[in-house]
């Protein structure tokens, strides 16, 4: 049976956590290989995502401790999203399916055992969706829960509620592998693969310790990645807008026609005034969102790498 699960776990600066994430990962994987779900072939792959603490020497050591474990270190911190790319693309070759979650158990790591499931009964990609967010502040809740929704009104075709806690298999990682873009935003790229596709729910978890990496500003920089690789709805916005202001400005130039030929010509400045800001908003607005385009095009365009992988200790040279 074709059953190599490799996990892959971006991991920023988690000295706090890797110790008892690999604890719980290992006791899963026994209990996994122990009812045949999986192979005794199957790994566990944190990535070090040019981390400043301590991680990167943990993986090490974890990997000397126990053969399950494997270690990939990116040259440079490229950003969650280009460390789970680096993981999956790294170890496809190596497995029939592969899972991604974050290394700091917020994800439920007994929701893997339905995953695996599923795709024994055939699914290629498995998504995990939160079920409640009992744990997360309001401020957080707040801003994933509205990102969803903004997001869905944006047109983009995203899983409510669903991270990248994910199970996909190797025949979708060959097609993920095919797509090239620099601005990735995995989630809404697995769903445009396509392929047989189910939800498996969990209760997120709050973080077993440390600081989330995820700061407000590198959270507006995600939602604007995902707006705009997967939704050109604010270009088309901008043509609506101006096409609303142009015909609002001929009723404005027909009414002070007749304001003057009717002799009560006080037009005053603050009409001007207001009108100059006002458009002035709009065309800076839309020619910011027209610069949000083109500078992700010219960063497309360039195919810079996505992550360099500066090691990996895969266990095979022992
Ligand atoms: N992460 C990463 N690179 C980064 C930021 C985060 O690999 O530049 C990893 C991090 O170690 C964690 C996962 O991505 O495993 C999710 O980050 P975090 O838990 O801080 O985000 P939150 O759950 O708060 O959204
Ligand atoms: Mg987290």
């Amino acid at each position: 049976m074709k059953n190599v699960l490799y996990m892959v776990v971006p991991c920023y600066n988690e000295e706090e956590v890797l110790h008892e994430t690999a604890k719980r990962l290992a006791e899963k994987y026994d209990s996994l290989i122990s009812r045949e779900l999986i192979s005794p072939k199957s790994r566990v792959v944190f990535v070090d995502d040019g981390s400043k603490d301590k991680t990167w020497e943990i993986i090490q050591e974890l990997h000397n401790s126990q053969e399950i474990f494997l270690g990939i270190k990116l040259s440079r911190n490229s950003g969650h999203q280009n460390a789970v790319l680096a993981g999956l693309m790294t170890v496809r070759k190596m497995c029939d399916m592969a899972i991604t979650m974050d290394a700091d158990l917020q994800d439920d790591i007994n929701a893997i055992d339905e995953m695996v499931q599923k795709f024994h009964e055939g699914y290629q990609v498995v998504y995990g969706v939160r079920s409640a967010r009992k744990t997360d502040t309001f401020f957080k809740k707040f801003t994933a829960e509205s990102f969803y929704k903004f997001m869905k009104v944006m047109g983009a075709d995203v899983v409510y509620n669903h991270a990248d806690f994910r199970l996909m298999s190797a025949r979708v990682l060959e097609e993920l592998s095919k797509c090239k873009e620099v601005n990735l935003f995995l989630r809404g790229l697995v769903r445009t693969l396509g392929f047989k596709s189910c939800n498996v729910m969990y209760e997120r978890g709050e973080r077993f310790a440390g600081e989330s990496k995820y700061p407000l500003k590198k959270m507006i920089a995600f939602a604007l990645n995902a707006i705009t690789s997967f939704s050109t709805k604010p270009l088309k916005l901008i043509t609506a807008t101006g096409l609303f202001t142009s015909l609002a400005s001929i009723f404005a130039i027909m009414w002070s026609v007749i304001v003057k030929l009717t002799g009560h010509a006080k037009l005053g400045w603050s009409s001007t005034v207001c009108s100059i800001w006002f458009i002035g908003g709009i065309q800076l607005l839309g020619l910011g969102i027209i610069g949000e385009y083109t500078g992700r095009i010219y960063e497309e365009v360039k195919q810079r790498p996505r992550y360099i992988v500066e090691t990996f200790i895969d266990g095979q040279n022992e």
